[in-house]
């Protein structure tokens, strides 16, 4: 900026009331602001719709200099300068979508600290030409908007984004926020290393979004589930449906316009153009349903989208998070629902054996998914499991999931409990769900046989349950906090409350899975 708000302590606030017309910070902004503002790096954490941008916004007003936004999205770019230009913001963006002599004059303003706030795609920012520009200008600040970009794991992977590191390396004294909405551990930890960030402090808001009900069903008939659900709770709403393929995708837009349910696919395999008609439609209608795969969705800024289904579950709890938060993002109650069946755990199981990936990188992805099937098994609050993912305690069930509003059918899994932990304490706490049911189930494997697993108390002692069952039980074990997964290589360990079960101090109720009750056919297929 060119320093019209001050520098005490009341000039965030002041730009905060003047320039963007709200009369106070919401959660953790202020005390952000306050730290980017100083100088001081930052890594901020933040459910979606709960306001990054200020975080970084105000910052480029107060400090002095060019405040650079490093964004993967153009769409998005031209949106937020757009708003901030209305605002009476001096912004710009530079990207492929701008003509070169817009170009120049932009960069021109930099030079001359004739801007306040620049957003450039991730590709541009490490040419030399931009990185010669950065030389010649008065920097303020870089904000690293969607920094989960630079996870490997994740699906919105930009390797671009891993050399950002270098902005630091050039500029040491320009502070850094790297901000996202995606917080589990993992990603967190990726973010810090990658960015060269493992200094900055660290801003956790809560990942509750209270309004959003969350609720899995046992497969049936996907589609006509889904449809009574929509016409039940969502008449004329405008919602996402999920689906795994893009073959899916089509159909199921197709079935629902013959449903009479307006839908539009989308998915990375159609021309840019019908992408982003559909997508433009999407924002601007009331009651659409955009069918999509994983393609669609993030920087999505529409506030009242009121549902989100998935007809597949998405591979991780992440993932899910992600996805169903674009529900209700104007704080309004919206609906997440999906559909789980024992086909798609197989699915998701063989395409993950089956990648090309390392064995680390499986391990890591097959906790993952360890971690998303226990909470479609789930016989306890959903929200819970979930915030317990992100590491966030929530004390009281939420009241506001399926199984807190219709609790489910348990079983008093106790002694299958207690059988599956001492397994997990007898092999030294070092492995996982697959090798552990081989010592339940009595299976001289050649891992059992070189560790003489097979000389275990608890080797067969598990005959009464099949793979399938025990699967579920250390998933369910795992989802309600009896066992951790360790992320790395992927082996169980004991909690405190699960040492408490194997001494008898404690009970454990299963959740009678439903899905496994109805298709006994395909229950080895794992
Ligand atoms: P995010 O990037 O975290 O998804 P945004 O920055 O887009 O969230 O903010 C979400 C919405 O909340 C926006 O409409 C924004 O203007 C609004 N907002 C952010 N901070 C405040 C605040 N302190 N007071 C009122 N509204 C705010
Ligand atoms: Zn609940």
């Amino acid at each position: 900026s060119n320093g019209s708000f001050g520098d005490g302590p009341e000039a965030a606030l002041d730009a905060l009331q003047s320039v963007f017309g709200y009369d106070s910070f919401r959660g953790q902004q202020a005390e952000i602001i306050d730290h980017v503002v100083r100088g001081n790096d930052a890594l901020v954490l933040m459910p979606t719709g709960g306001g990054k941008s200020l975080c970084y916004q105000i910052p480029a007003l107060v400090r002095d200099g060019v405040t650079v936004v490093v964004s993967p999205l153009i769409a998005l770019m031209r949106d937020q300068v757009t708003a901030l230009k209305e605002l009476g913001v001096r912004a710009a963006f530079l990207n492929s979508s701008l003509g070169a002599a817009e170009a120049r004059e932009v960069e021109r303003d930099m030079v001359q600290g004739e801007i306040d706030l620049v957003y450039v795609a991730p590709e541009r920012l490490v040419t030399p030409r931009f990185l010669d520009l950065l030389d010649r200008t008065k920097l303020a600040l870089f904000a690293l908007d969607e920094a989960h970009c630079v996870s490997q794991w994740g699906h919105d992977f930009r390797p671009e984004y891993l050399q950002l590191s270098i902005l630091h390396e050039r500029h040491p004294t320009v502070p850094r926020v790297a901000l996202t909405a995606t917080a589990d551990v993992q990603t967190r930890n990726e973010i810090k290393e990658k960015l060269g960030l493992t200094e900055a402090r660290v801003f956790l808001s809560s990942f509750d979004r209270p309004n959003i009900t969350y609720r899995v069903v046992p497969k049936k008939s996907e589609r006509q589930q889904m449809l009574a659900f929509l016409n039940e709770n969502h008449p004329e709403d405008a919602g996402i449906v999920y689906c795994m393929s893009r073959a899916k995708v089509e159909d199921t837009a197709a079935w629902l316009n013959a449903q009479g349910r307006e839908a539009l696919p989308y998915h990375a395999g159609l021309p840019a153009a019908v992408r982003e008609a559909n997508q433009d439609r999407f924002i601007k209608s009331e009651g659409l349903v955009m069918v999509a795969t994983v393609a669609f969705g993030m920087g999505i800024d529409k506030p009242n989208v009121r549902f989100v289904c998935h007809l597949d579950p998405p591979k991780s709890l992440e993932a899910y998070y992600q996805e169903t938060g674009r529900a209700g993002r104007d704080g309004l109650p919206a609906n997440a629902w999906m559909s789980y069946g024992m086909a798609d755990v197989v699915m998701l199981r063989q395409m993950l054996e089956q990648s090309e990936a390392g064995d680390s990188h499986r391990r890591v992805e097959r906790g993952k998914l360890d971690a998303l099937l226990g909470f479609c098994e789930t016989s306890g609050c959903r929200r819970q499991v979930l915030l317990n993912y992100f590491n966030e305690t929530l004390a009281e069930p939420c009241g506001n999931c399926d199984t807190c509003l219709d609790p489910v059918e348990i079983w008093d899994g106790t002694v299958a409990a207690q059988k599956a932990l001492s397994a997990v304490y007898r092999t030294g706490q070092r492995y996982g769900a697959g090798h552990l049911i081989d010592v339940l189930l009595g299976n001289t494997t050649e891992k059992v046989a070189q560790q003489a697993h097979d000389t275990l108390k608890t080797f067969g002692v598990g005959k009464d349950l099949s793979k399938t069952e025990w699967q579920s039980v250390y998933r369910q074990l795992v989802a309600n906090g009896f066992l951790t997964v360790d992320l790395e290589y992927g082996g169980f360990r004991l909690t405190d409350a699960g040492v408490a079960v194997i001494k008898g101090q404690r009970t454990v109720g299963l959740r009678k899975d439903p899905v496994l009750e109805r298709r006994r056919g395909v229950r080895d297929a794992l």
